[in-house]
């Protein structure tokens, strides 16, 4: 076992309020391709052309029917997976606090984690982009592509597009939480978004050890991750939980 896990496995046993950053990366073995890297859905579309607030506004039909249609039945078919599980898990032990999350598929609430900020918001539900009304996703009637709300509005999910603004208060939870947290695990992402690729240097700034489990290198390894973990999470989170809870059995 490398030195970096043993370290992590040292540092996450004391830990009492460790957060967690997660992107795309800790979804993609529950089926869900993330946006950059190899596989990645931006190797077949360009983001700025769908994934674009003014994309929407100016033509809903088209970013329906490349996007949010595909989104919606890849989410529809994923379960949560062992790294989700091993997140559930750390909260179970008391180590850690608070997951932010990046992404829009709800597999960390699934998993059992209670204290989730969806950073970029959520698929579960939609509302119109005219008058604000609301409904769960799983209740949208797509028989007509866009879904039309009864004012005539577009329905959209509630997560953010590009060009759009972090809800507030995900945005001031997440900056508290980043900067009390005693370790900060960043998994799965590239920390190419901004603001979220800046939670890890807000925790390092104040004291936090900052671990990162990624198979590749990201803009953050070199830089401020103390103990980097390559690897896949479903592998390494696992493994992480099974030596803490051994540790913590062994008085
Ligand atoms: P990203 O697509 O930019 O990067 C994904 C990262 O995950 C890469 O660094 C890659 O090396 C890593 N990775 C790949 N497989 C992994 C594995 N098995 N274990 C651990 N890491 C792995 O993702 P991002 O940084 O989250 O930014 C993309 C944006 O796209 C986010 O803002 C998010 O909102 C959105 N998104 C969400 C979902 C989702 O909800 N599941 C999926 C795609 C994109
Ligand atoms: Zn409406």
């Amino acid at each position: 076992m490398s030195d970096s896990f043993e370290n992590a496995v040292n540092v996450l046993t004391q830990a009492k309020k460790a957060v967690a950053l997660t992107g795309a990366g800790i979804s993609v073995e529950s089926g869900i391709p993330p946006f950059r890297g190899k596989g990645g859905l931006w190797e077949k579309i360009d983001p700025m052309k769908y994934a674009h607030i003014d994309a929407f506004l100016e033509d809903p039909k088209t970013v329906w029917d490349v996007l949010i249609k595909n989104m919606k039945t890849v989410l529809d078919k994923a379960h949560p997976n062992a790294a989700h599980t091993g997140l559930a898990d750390l909260e179970q032990l008391g180590i850690l606090q608070t997951v932010i999350t990046q992404n829009v598929d709800g597999l960390h609430q699934r998993a059992g984690n209670r204290d989730v900020i969806e950073f970029h918001g959520s698929f579960a539900r939609m509302h119109c982009q005219s008058c604000d009304w609301a409904i769960e996703t799983a209740q949208v009637d797509l028989s007509e592509i866009p879904p039309r709300c009864g004012c005539g509005g577009f329905l959209r999910p509630d997560c953010i597009f590009f060009g759009e603004l972090i809800p507030h208060e995900a945005l001031f939870r997440s900056q508290q939480v980043s900067a009390a947290c005693d370790v900060m695990l960043v998994i799965g992402t590239s920390a190419t978004v901004q603001p979220a690729a800046s939670m890890p240097f807000i925790a390092r700034d104040n004291g936090a050890v900052v671990i990162e489990i990624n198979p590749e290198p990201t803009s953050l390894t070199q830089r401020i991750s103390h103990l980097p973990l390559m690897g896949a999470a479903g592998t390494i989170l696992p493994r992480l939980v099974g030596t803490i809870r051994q540790r913590l059995a062994t008085p």
